[in-house]
């Protein structure tokens, strides 16, 4: 029998009494532990009759017994579908629902919201706190600590991320077991990740970034985590002296930085700090090294391909550039109408192949065939460039993606909301530089003739409809769109007016 994300990252745990797991109040769970306490997991999702390739679908708080739930999925061969805790109830419908998921666990808080949904779609409901109670915990208490692992090769689907999507429907990329294997052990190896490296965890882990990259390398090196419930720089400052390594999205990083406990003396013992998920300004990698004389280490990746390029660990990290493909994944430069590769130096989309490369999106061969070529390489939508000595640059987003605090906002599904208030013509929603969050998301709106949008009930509408995350920050009016000759709307025009919006 074999399983080989069980084999090579979690079943090595299950025999180490270390420490795996070092949480805020300084209780500590062993990798025996861990993985105890997924057996037991993966026992109740069996008892509730889930079988290898069914999906599981969980929106719940970060939580040692939330990270078990992955690797339970693991040893029983179903596949994971995390969601964001602030996706809201229509969010879930569609996600529960395109996913045919045969299990939704759902904080205690939110079982009221979800069950009508869940049962709608045939999935049953269970339950589980931040503190690891609930009713998944219950069944599970009644599980053996050991699960023999099912058969599985590394073609198996492990994992069902949903992306936002650029025409409102969100898709949900395939990940198989190779996927996540292949890229936790390449960096791992590549960042140099050891057992004896303990990585500050603060990331949330629905999304690839705190999920795959930062628990797999760490699975991958037998090392371990100081495992946050979130980012709080209190104590991030707090827990930093017993970290060796950290990873984060540069919000994380101009938060620290804005706090004067963050220097040399803190970060002295850090070997490493990771960041990813939306770009770093070249001015806070510069004045990350300025204050604690580390240079940070950035990649690029996405949901579809895990990770694609790193900054060197040797060598030099050049600020604004993601730096090298990794080992095994090529990268290369084409022209985003014909295809053609592109010279050296010239921007145009960015395309990868490789191990990491997903499966294609849930049912929805017509959006695989669209992004994934016959080749194996995928479109990633990104616009990029190589400089002359081989550093991949990100320069662009072909779709207008917004990133605020780590998170993607697609425009489009806010501006079909946006466009449903009463009073509202038309909309554009863009992003502009914002001092937190990398990006703050607008939405201009163009009222009817002679009418005058009620801006607080367009906001309280947006907080019922969309994650708080997708909600813009302001609202602004205007008389009309920028328009080309072609009807188009300039939102290059839109965000150079309002650059400064939240800056001055
Ligand atoms: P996600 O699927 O949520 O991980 O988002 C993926 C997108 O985030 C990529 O397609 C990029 O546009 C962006 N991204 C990720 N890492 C970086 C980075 N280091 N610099 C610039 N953009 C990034």
């Amino acid at each position: 029998m074999a399983n080989p994300l069980h084999d090579t990252l979690i079943a090595p745990l299950a025999v180490s009494d270390r420490p795996f797991l070092h949480l805020a109040d300084g209780r500590k769970i062993s990798g025996r532990g861990f993985v105890g306490m997924a057996a037991r997991q993966a026992g109740a999702l069996v008892a509730a009759g889930l079988g290898p390739g069914d999906r599981l679908a969980v929106q719940v708080d970060k939580s040692p017994e939330a990270l078990a739930l992955y690797a339970a999925c693991v040893m029983a061969g179903v596949v994971f579908l995390p969601l964001n805790t602030a996706y809201t109830a229509d969010e879930l419908a569609y996600f529960i629902g395109d996913s045919e998921a045969g299990l939704v666990v759902c904080s205690p808080s939110s079982e009221a919201v979800i069950a009508p949904i869940a049962q709608a779609a045939g999935a049953q409901v269970l339950t589980l706190d931040a503190g690891g109670c609930g009713s998944l915990a219950e069944a599970a208490a009644g599980q053996p600590s050991t699960f023999e692992p099912v058969d599985r090769s590394e073609d198996d689907l492990a994992a069902l991320l949903y992306t936002s999507g650029t025409t409102g429907r969100s898709k949900g990329a395939m990940l198989s077991q190779r996927n996540l294997l292949s890229n936790a052990l390449t960096l791992a190896q590549l960042w140099r990740f050891t057992d004896t490296d303990v990585l500050l965890h603060a990331l949330p882990i629905f999304h690839t970034h705190g999920l795959f990259v930062a628990s797999n390398v760490v699975l991958a090196a037998r090392g371990s985590m100081i495992f946050l419930p979130k980012f709080d720089p209190d104590e991030v400052v707090r827990l930093l002296p017993q970290a060796t390594s950290m990873m984060g999205v540069p919000t994380f990083y101009t938060r620290l930085l804005a706090d004067p406990r963050f220097d040399q003396a803190l970060t002295a013992h850090m070997r490493l700090f990771v960041s990813g998920s939306a770009p770093l300004l070249a001015e806070t990698h510069r004045e990350f090294e300025r204050r604690t004389g580390h240079r940070i280490l950035e990649r690029y990746g996405m949901t579809e391909t895990n990770m694609n390029t790193s900054n060197p660990y040797d060598g030099e990290r050049r600020a604004g550039t993601v730096g090298f493909p990794l080992p095994g994944v090529e990268l290369k430069i084409t022209h985003p109408e014909t295809g053609a590769p592109l010279p050296r130096g010239e921007v145009g989309l960015i395309e990868v192949r490789g191990p990491n490369v997903f499966q294609g999106y849930w049912r929805m061969p017509e959006k695989t065939r669209a992004e994934l070529r016959d080749d194996g390489f995928f479109l990633t939508g990104d616009l990029g460039r190589i400089d002359e000595d081989g550093y991949v640059q990100i320069v662009g987003r072909s779709k207008d993606l917004i990133i605020t605090g780590g998170f993607n906002v697609y425009p489009k599904e806010v501006e079909l909301v946006l466009d449903d208030q009463p009073g509202v013509l038309e909309s554009a929603v863009i992003g502009v530089r914002h001092p937190d969050f990398g990006e703050g998301v607008v939405g201009v709106l163009v009222p009817r003739p002679e009418a005058s949008p009620d801006i607080e009930a367009v906001r309280s509408a947006l907080m019922a409809r969309l994650a708080r995350f997708k909600q813009p920050k302001r609202l602004v009016l205007v008389d009309e769109l920028p328009r080309n000759t072609m009807g188009k709307v300039q939102k290059n025009q839109l965000r150079d007016r309002f650059a400064r919006l939240f800056l001055d």
